[in-house]
């Protein structure tokens, strides 16, 4: 099939996938042409662990047209409790690789991109430039600044999730706005790089609840579909199956995204 042909097929939804999507377009808010933006575009998940894998197959299973899928780690017997798109036949395998197996089998009109090296510095920034939004499911504070920073200087809108123990927070940052903060006002350097799942423990639904809340917020930006949680930390308690909401602002010191609009 040429390119041209396949992308002329592409830009118009064959009955099948309008049946396959009847159930999100007949919402009146949510119509053909959110449906057609959705599959438009293209989302950077980076970390195919606990908030990654309903990221990724809330995003297949919705329509988004393209998935950047990056993970170097490979699936292990304690991600099972969990990362729900693995499986125990797929221990030892790229994260990545497993979560595409099961895209594929979920919704071929998705195009699947496997990304299994590390990514930071030039190439994170390359492989955020191709992105309508980045999905940040990353579980440690130094990849998450490094994705900030890649986003704010590409102007790429990023999806912030992280989730430990019973707690979740979940916020979404985007720098086409000009009083967006970034997640560097929100952390500064005083991230704890001690607090990941592996080394204090994570209640199995938990990151579900996050990375579907992730998946959310990524298809808003992606369709055009209601308000995006911009400028606002949502943050979820398990034991008391209660959200709080905070406002967040910009911090005038912010040495990545103030520096970066000085320059703009
Ligand atoms: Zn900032």
């Amino acid at each position: 099939m040429s390119d041209q042909l396949e992308s002329t097929q592409r830009e118009q939804m064959s009955d099948e996938l309008l049946l396959r999507y009847s159930r999100q377009i007949m919402m009146p808010e949510f119509d053909v042409a959110c449906q057609e933006k959705l599959r438009a575009g293209t989302a950077l998940i980076v970390g195919m662990g606990g908030l990654g894998c309903p990221a990724a197959m809330y995003l297949a299973a919705a329509g988004c047209g393209t998935l950047l899928l990056a993970d170097f780690d490979e699936v292990d017997l304690s991600n099972l409790q969990r990362q729900i798109a693995h499986t125990q036949a797929r221990i030892g395998q790229n994260k990545a690789e497993s979560v595409a197996a099961v895209i594929a089998g979920l919704n071929p009109d998705v195009r699947v991109e496997t990304l299994k090296h590390r990514l930071e510095g030039d190439a994170l920034t390359a492989q955020v430039r191709r992105a309508d939004v980045v999905v940040d499911c990353t579980d440690n504070f130094s990849t998450r600044d490094s994705i900030n920073q890649a986003c704010v200087e590409t102007g790429v809108p990023l999806v912030s999730g992280a989730a430990i123990r019973a707690e979740g927070q979940i916020s979404v940052f985007d720098f086409r706005q000009t009083d967006s903060p970034c997640y560097h006002c929100l952390y500064g350097t005083f991230g704890n790089e001690d607090l990941t799942c592996s080394q204090t423990g994570i209640l199995a639904p938990v990151v579900g609840i996050i990375g579907t809340m992730q998946a959310l917020e990524a298809l808003k930006i992606l369709s055009g579909y209601g308000q995006p949680a911009v400028g606002r930390l949502l943050t979820f308690d398990a034991d008391s199956s209660s959200w709080r909401e905070f406002r967040l602002r910009q911090d005038p010191e912010c040495p990545v995204c103030q520096v970066k609009r000085q320059e703009t």
